[in-house]
């Protein structure tokens, strides 16, 4: 069903709100400052919600479907989480205020510094960064202070295996630094070979996912970080998939120097459509002094009779400088506190079994019917092939279109690239059984009807307002207005 725009909604003179009454005496406005004519839809709150709710639900709707994209830990967002959002001592504060009046937020971001330190395994942590790649950008550039500190100019190589997500190149590549790739072993881990081939004395650092993009542990990761330390470099840990990790494997006890954690993604927060999100970093040791600020630091309030904790924003010893204005993105700070604190160290690494165990379930049931081609015991996500041997004509984009059909999000396609077709499932720990069924019957079900009747496949998505589009125009002559406006051909 189409749905008009806002605008052609409602009639004139039809309002959403009542005004209260003024409590001062009216002023007039200047007449220069008064806009004849603001041209804003005349809707009532019904037709607002109505049409919203609409719009929401037009493709797909997280509140209706499953949606198991591989890499963006989509779990559910507990609503408490938005709720605590909202307080109006936490939402409605504003980062010029001195730190005596906030000392509830400061000792929010100062706990979850300290879990976060905890769960990953390390001395330090910077809730700075806005993003994951942010967090890979400030790693970077951590790193290289640290190199350069040391008086060590020659080091310029960042080594990035070819699994990797595309913003490990992008953020080396803004920092100025020189990616190198490394292949990939027949089980899908690094190649260890190859990667010894490229330690010497002008490698920057390692930056290594684990699990990597296919779902798989690198179970030499030992070894891994044993090579790269060995030529004087430091290993990046892009964190995003640590929502496999939480309560079993600490990155920092592996040998990791420095990790981001997306916040949004393994401690929820709605963050389809692209934000907003929180990196933060943390360092071992020897990076502590490099971090990215202000950080926030307890002391004990200077009045002897009050030994309650203070906490104050303090800029580390030699920091890398500030990533984001004031305190990064505090409203996903709070969800991720939420989060942390319903859930408990036992529930973190509960999570973390139910990732792993569903996904692997999905794999289990799928296998047999798509191509897995790195098919092992997986982690909170898997990787398999979009095509199917009976059934040429069909791609991963025709299997994910039909999905749509079926009321279900497509899972990430075409990455990692270095799966032909790739479809990369992963479900979260809040998925029950049931919807993993469903979705994996539905799996099953367009693997018959590829075979049958491709051309189902080859039309879908049929449910949706707007079928296939022409993807790469969509993306490069976008038209992005509310209203048709005339063009000057016509
Ligand atoms: C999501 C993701 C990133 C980037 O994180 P953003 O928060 O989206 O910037 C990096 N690496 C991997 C493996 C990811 O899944």
């Amino acid at each position: 069903m189409k749905e008009p725009l806002i605008y052609d909604l409602g009639s004139p003179g039809r309002t959403g709100i009542k005004m209260p009454k003024p409590d001062v005496p009216p002023t007039e406005i200047p007449s220069e400052l008064m806009r004849d004519e603001l041209d804003l839809p005349e809707v009532s709150e019904i037709d607002v919600v109505r049409h919203y709710t609409h719009l929401s639900s037009m493709n797909h709707s997280i509140d209706k479907g499953f949606y198991p994209l591989g890499s963006c830990t989509m779990k559910y967002n507990p609503k408490l989480n938005e709720d605590m959002a909202r307080l109006p001592g936490l939402a409605a504060i504003h980062p010029y205020q001195s730190p005596e009046t906030v000392q509830g937020a400061l000792e929010l971001m100062y706990e979850t510094q300290e879990w976060l330190k905890e769960i990953g395994g390390f001395a330090g942590v910077s809730l700075q960064p806005s993003a994951g790649a942010q967090g890979e950008f400030t790693g970077i550039l951590i790193m290289r202070a640290y190199h350069l500190d040391r008086g060590d100019t020659r080091r310029t190589k960042i080594l990035i295996p070819d699994s990797a997500h595309g913003t490990n190149p992008a953020s080396t590549a803004m920092s100025g630094l020189e990616v190198i790739e490394i292949p990939s072993d027949k089980r899908g881990n690094v190649d260890l070979a190859a990667l010894q081939a490229q330690c010497d004395d002008t490698v920057v650092g390692l930056m290594i996912t684990n699990p990597n993009t296919l779902g798989l542990f690198e179970d030499q990761i030992v070894q891994i970080i044993g090579l790269i330390h060995g030529c004087g470099g430091l290993v990046y840990g892009d964190g995003a998939n640590l929502n496999a990790l939480m309560g079993i494997v600490r990155p920092g006890d592996l040998g990791f120097d420095v990790m981001h954690y997306n916040l949004h993604k393994t401690f929820s927060t709605p963050h389809g459509g692209g934000g907003p999100g929180s990196g933060p970093v943390g360092v071992s040791e020897l990076l502590v002094p490099y971090l990215p600020g202000p950080i926030v630091a307890v002391g004990i309030a200077p009045e002897p009779d009050e030994d309650l904790p203070q906490y104050e924003p303090v800029m580390p010893a030699k920091s890398i400088g500030r990533m984001k204005t004031f305190y990064g993105n505090f409203g996903v700070v709070v969800r991720a506190y939420t989060y942390m604190l319903t859930n408990g160290s036992d529930g973190l690494r509960r999570v973390s079994e139910m990732a792993v165990l569903n996904a692997n379930y999905i794999r289990a049931r799928l296998r047999d019917t798509y191509l897995v081609p790195y098919d092992r015991i997986n982690m909170h996500e898997f990787v398999m092939e979009g095509r199917l041997a009976d059934a040429p004509d069909i791609h991963a984009l025709d299997i994910s279109k039909r999905l749509m059909d079926y009321g279900m999000h497509p899972p990430t396609n075409y990455f990692p690239l270095i799966v032909p077709e790739a479809l990369m499932i992963e479900p979260t720990e809040t998925e029950s059984k049931e919807s993993l069924d469903a979705f994996c019957d539905a799996m099953l079900d367009i693997a018959r009807e590829a075979r049958e009747q491709p051309e189902l496949l080859l039309e879908a998505p049929h449910t949706t307002p707007i079928g296939r589009l022409d993807e790469v125009q969509a993306a490069k002559q976008m038209v992005l207005c509310c209203r048709p406006i005339a063009r000057p051909d016509e």
